[in-house]
């Protein structure tokens, strides 16, 4: 298949590129480096499979030859205000790539009938008030809040898709993301765990924001990239859920980065940094993922740390 990638030079692009290449597919990645890096698919530059086009996917898209599926992950993805990464610094480009990136994506899997799979988020849950989330829960979202640029924008996203699929008989799919974390994770996203592991190995205490007691659950990204694969080759259209279903919270997930690092520097409590919005508490329902596709996580939170680990020591 020859598969064009949008966001493919960010985190998790970069491993759906890897594996799409491993399992003998042809790869073009458009993206516009807002967030992602060069770096990310370095190892990819001169292979006859693989090709990369710098392009800003919310103006139109232009890829010569046949695509046979497009998966579209092009999007900022960190909450975090204080990074000039995260989408609050660039929310203008998040509501853009959300809306009119998706609608050109959807475009061209339209113009050559290919298949196309969103990279939906956990955010469109908002702040939830039901625990764990499933997929047919609708979300609390508050419109006009700080989170609203990615959450609306993904929102939309998929509402569009769901319009394609059912208006034009497009062979859609749509994945929603929990917190998913690994190697190729930039160092400055700002997202909790580049910022801990950073900050662990360079000797400093853990930045908490608020009192450490909201929760999330994380997915290592060779899982998800699993799950992503299961999904398009199923047949269901409506959202997935993949994402890890150990809940823990941001002080648990702090010490363990503290003790596999082996840094004593502790933790440091920040809580004028808590976002009014950030959500209390945060875990997939997979239900349907077991069910539909026969997958759940497999890399526990040590094994999947301590590559993460690795990666960034190599890095800083
Ligand atoms: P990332 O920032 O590393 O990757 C996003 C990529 O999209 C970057 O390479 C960026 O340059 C590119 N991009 C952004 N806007 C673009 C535009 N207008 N045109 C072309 N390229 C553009 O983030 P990630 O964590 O790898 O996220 C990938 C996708 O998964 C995003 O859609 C994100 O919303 C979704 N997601 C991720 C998580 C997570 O925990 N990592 C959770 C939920 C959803
Ligand atoms: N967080 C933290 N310290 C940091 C970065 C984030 O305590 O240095 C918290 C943040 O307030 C949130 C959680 O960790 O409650 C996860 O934040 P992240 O930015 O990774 O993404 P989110 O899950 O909120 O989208």
């Amino acid at each position: 298949m020859r598969v064009l990638v949008t966001g493919g030079a960010g985190f998790i692009g970069s491993h759906v590129c890897d594996r799409l290449l491993k399992e003998g597919n042809q790869v073009v990645v458009v993206d516009n480096l807002v967030t992602g890096s060069l770096e990310n698919i370095a190892h990819l530059a001169g292979r006859s499979d693989f090709s990369f086009i710098k392009h800003d996917v919310s103006n139109f898209i232009f890829i010569p030859g046949k695509v046979d599926v497009v998966l579209h992950l092009a999007s900022p993805a960190s909450p975090n205000p204080a990074s000039p990464y995260g989408y609050p610094q660039l929310p203008i480009q998040t509501l853009k790539v959300g809306a009119l990136g998706t609608h050109n994506a959807l475009g061209v899997a339209r113009a050559h009938n290919a298949r196309f799979l969103l990279a939906s988020t956990s955010e469109v849950y908002g702040d939830p008030e039901v625990h764990p989330q499933s997929e047919d829960y609708y979300g609390h979202v508050d419109p006009v809040g700080p989170r609203s640029v990615y959450d609306e924008a993904k929102r939309f996203a998929e509402s569009i898709t769901m319009a394609y699929h059912r208006y034009h008989g497009l062979d859609t799919r749509i994945i929603r993301i929990f917190n998913t974390y690994g190697p190729r994770m930039r160092l400055d996203d700002g997202r909790v765990v580049p910022n801990f592991i950073c900050q662990a190995l360079n000797r400093e205490p853990l930045t908490i924001y608020g009192e450490g007691l909201q929760t999330r659950s994380f997915c290592y990204v060779d899982d998800l990239v699993d799950g992503l694969f299961r999904c398009l080759m199923a047949d269901d259209h409506l959202p997935v859920n993949l994402g890890n279903p150990v809940e823990m919270t941001v002080r648990q997930l702090a010490e363990a980065v503290n003790r596999l690092t082996g840094n004593g520097a502790g933790l440091t409590f920040l809580p004028d940094q808590r976002a009014p919005a950030d959500p209390q508490r945060r875990q997939p329902d997979i239900r349907r993922a077991r069910e539909w596709l026969q997958w759940e996580p497999q890399i526990d939170l040590d094994t999947g740390l301590r590559r993460t680990i690795e990666d960034f020591r190599a890095r800083l």
